[in-house]
């Protein structure tokens, strides 16, 4: 059963804890063309059952010439081995998500939560940190998040949902 309620409800909990962080804080660094998270995945995306269903949904509401690009990409990271990686489902001229509204729970974390032992993942808000900025910034907690993740079903890589979902050969 597609519990779509219950992503919803994680999408909603993250959103409400990033408007909070954006709002208190006017220059935060996350913008849109901002997209070096997006160009710097340290491994292929794995997501959860729940998180597959809500980005094919997106996927399949592309532009069939996009989604032709998109599967091409994703073929190809299956068989690259150097990291990091840039999203397949990045737009790299105008540095956008081609998914956005359905773009999986990790992408909407990056930049706000924090992992007590991993500390922050941007590297570029880790900088400014370490210079003293956001002293005041509630940080999500993204072991929270984790374990609500665990709740969501099956994980596994975008490339083995994808070809399951959109090879032609099945
Ligand atoms: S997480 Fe970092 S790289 Fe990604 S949008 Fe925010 S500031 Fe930019
Ligand atoms: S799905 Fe979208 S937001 Fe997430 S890494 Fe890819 S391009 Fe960036």
């Amino acid at each position: 059963m597609f519990k779509l309620n219950t992503l919803h409800q994680l999408h909603d909990d993250i959103a409400a804890r990033v408007k909070t962080i954006s709002d208190d804080n006017q220059d935060w660094l996350c913008r849109i063309g901002c997209d070096g998270c997006c160009r710097r995945l340290a491994e292929i995306p794995r997501l959860t059952i729940e998180e597959w269903q809500w980005l094919k949904i997106g996927l399949a509401a592309l532009p069939s010439d996009q989604l032709e690009d998109i599967k091409l990409d994703i073929s190809a990271l299956a068989e690259q081995t150097s990291r990091p990686i840039i999203c397949p489902m990045l737009n790299q001229t105008e540095g956008a998500c081609r998914v956005y509204e359905h773009r999986p729970v990790a992408c909407r974390t990056y930049g706000f939560y924090v992992q007590r032992e991993l500390g922050l993942y941007c590297k570029d808000i880790e900088a400014l940190v370490d210079q003293g900025a956001y002293s005041e910034v509630v940080w999500g907690n993204h072991d929270t998040i984790d374990r609500r993740l665990s709740g969501l079903g099956e994980t596994r890589d975008l490339t083995e949902w994808f070809a399951d979902s959109f090879n032609p050969s099945k």
